[in-house]
């Protein structure tokens, strides 16, 4: 598919930011599905014990089910806890349960506690073009596993006030995990969402993050759409709800520059 190329190689892609209800998980599903729909392989890792991806890509996350957990304090196979999902060729995902509510504490004691991602994923066998990891809202070490597992962290940003605090917090922490656990960690995107034009406030925080990070930031912005809110409703993205809307076209937008980027990064021409 030319408009969103397979990567060279493989893509880990963190979208995280330690604020909820930014769009983090609409973010990762919505460009997930896009690009799997594009022709790419693509895995989406349910890294929030609110299993919010898992609902969005309708992946069965009931107690009992093979979960991240399983990886994380279990050291079960990646593999063995990845699902297909249903009606996406090239789509899998791997669900949180709520086992994983308990993963931040039983981490602390666990060898390694800091790369058991990493490892899961350097031992699966499957051939992805991206892997999306959904982070939990928080910086504890979830997203530290995140981090180190990544070579791209996806920051999702509302246009709304205070928007860029809390993201100086999510900054220094992954300039820890570069400086101790990981040098290949960089802030590769950043995606405006729920953006709505008729507000002078949504202008003025995009002038902000546009100076602050620079060409990292999508030239697309996701408006906010209520599409984009119904779709999880009926256990849906809303690219495969309601392909013709608002948020769905922006998301396919979206898509298509992290794709085209990710040609131009390693040189590659489409
Ligand atoms: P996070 O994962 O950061 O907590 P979510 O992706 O779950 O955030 O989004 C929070 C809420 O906002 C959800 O109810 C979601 O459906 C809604 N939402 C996300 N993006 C949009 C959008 N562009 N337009 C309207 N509603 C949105
Ligand atoms: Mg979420």
């Amino acid at each position: 598919e030319v408009t969103m190329p397979r990567p060279p190689r493989r893509r880990i892609i963190s979208v995280s930011n330690q604020k909820g209800g930014v769009g983090k998980t609409t973010t990762a599903v919505n460009l997930a599905v896009a690009l799997a729909l594009h022709g790419n392989r693509v895995l989406v890792i349910d890294l929030d014990p609110q299993g919010n991806a898992s609902t969005g890509l309708n992946v069965p996350h009931h107690a009992g089910v093979p979960d991240i957990y399983d990886c994380l304090i279990d050291s079960a196979p990646l593999d063995a806890v990845t699902q297909p999902v249903e009606g996406i060729p090239n789509l899998w995902a791997i669900p949180a349960t709520i086992d994983l509510a308990g993963a931040e504490i039983e981490l602390v004691s666990v060898v390694a506690r800091e790369t058991r991602l990493h490892r899961a994923i350097e031992a699966s066998t499957m051939q992805y073009d991206y892997i999306f990891i959904d982070c939990p809202p928080s910086l504890g070490l979830l997203t530290v596993n995140a981090l180190v597992a990544c070579e791209e962290v996806l920051i999702p940003i509302q246009c709304e006030y205070y928007a860029l605090e809390g993201v100086q917090a999510l900054t220094a922490n992954i300039e820890l995990v570069r400086s101790h656990l990981n040098p290949n960690l960089d802030i590769s995107t950043v995606v405006l969402t729920m953006y709505d034009r008729r507000t002078r406030l949504a202008d003025l925080v995009e002038q902000d993050v546009r100076s602050h990070f620079g060409d990292k930031v999508l030239d697309v912005v996701i408006p906010r759409n209520v599409r984009v809110s119904e779709a999880p409703s009926y256990s849906q993205s809303v690219v495969t709800y309601d392909p013709g809307s608002r948020g769905a076209v922006s998301y396919f937008e979206a898509a298509k520059e992290i794709a085209l980027r990710g040609a131009e990064q390693t040189g590659e021409q489409e």
